[in-house]
């Protein structure tokens, strides 16, 4: 890392093979910001601490972060502003802080482009276990880089676009149109939290609320499909009242 680097060093860096994580903490309340970093520097990631969305914004551009924690309440800006005016130049995963009472807000900053929220009050363990889910989707985009963008693999499961073939453990799966369609669509936003907005606009089309019954059905079918074939395809996750997500798989580390 620069020496001129804003990111604040973790302690073991010195030491450290491989770059460590930066963080970018946006967050006004100060015990809150304090556990998040603390937390950061002693699991051996960097952090860079903003306590204003005009701070958040400018230390997103000037720093490139590998992940933003944003808190959606913050006192000179809408955090939904922040993150469309972040989506402008950078797809660095942006998960968002929010409290209960700003349920709506949250999935508004789905729909602007965050990954994924956690909810306050939350444990260190669910906030290093988002954090790594979205270093996990990085990782995956940075090492896919330069392959073949028409194959798309995710533990047992493996979707072929150019052919439009799904398999899981090497066995074919056949799916409706509609269930294809949603696949794709989880897939190429694996990691992220899609809303059911979201995913009905790309899907039908149309953000109507009359389709959600059918979003249910078709995500229901869609996932008995890929776990009859294997239990361990269990990779797309409800979030009640906001929408699905497919994470990430863990793959053996090829030998
Ligand atoms: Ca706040």
């Amino acid at each position: 890392m620069p020496h001129n680097s804003p990111f604040q060093a973790a302690p073991h860096e010195q030491q450290a093979i491989e770059t460590p994580e930066r963080i970018l903490v946006v967050e006004d309340d100060k015990a809150i910001r304090t556990l998040v970093t603390a937390t950061l520097e002693s699991h051996g990631m960097s952090f860079l601490a903003a306590a204003t969305g005009r701070e958040a914004i400018a230390a997103a551009s000037a720093s490139n972060p590998d992940v933003i924690l944003l808190d959606l309440g913050l006192p000179d800006m809408d955090g939904v502003d922040i993150i469309r005016a972040v989506r402008q130049w950078t797809m660095t995963p942006i998960i968002v802080l929010s409290a209960r009472s700003e349920d709506d807000d949250k999935v508004a900053a789905l729909d602007a482009g965050a990954d994924d929220y956690l909810t306050k009050p939350f444990s260190v363990d669910e906030l290093l276990a988002r954090l790594r889910a979205a270093l996990r989707r990085i990782r995956y985009e940075r090492g896919n880089m330069n392959r073949d963008q028409s194959i798309f693999e995710n533990g047992p499961l493996r979707i072929d676009f150019a052919a439009g073939c799904v398999s899981v453990d090497g066995q074919e799966v056949r799916l409706a149109p509609m269930e294809y369609k949603l696949l794709c669509l989880l897939a190429h936003n694996a990691g992220k939290v899609l809303t059911h907005r979201t995913i009905l606009q790309a899907v039908w089309g149309s953000t109507l609320p009359q389709n959600l019954p059918s979003l249910r059905v078709f995500m229901a079918t869609l996932r008995k499909k890929l776990e009859a074939v294997s239990p361990q395809c269990s990779c797309i996750h409800t979030h009640v009242g906001v929408g699905y997500r497919m994470g990430r798989l863990e793959t053996p580390p090829e030998v």
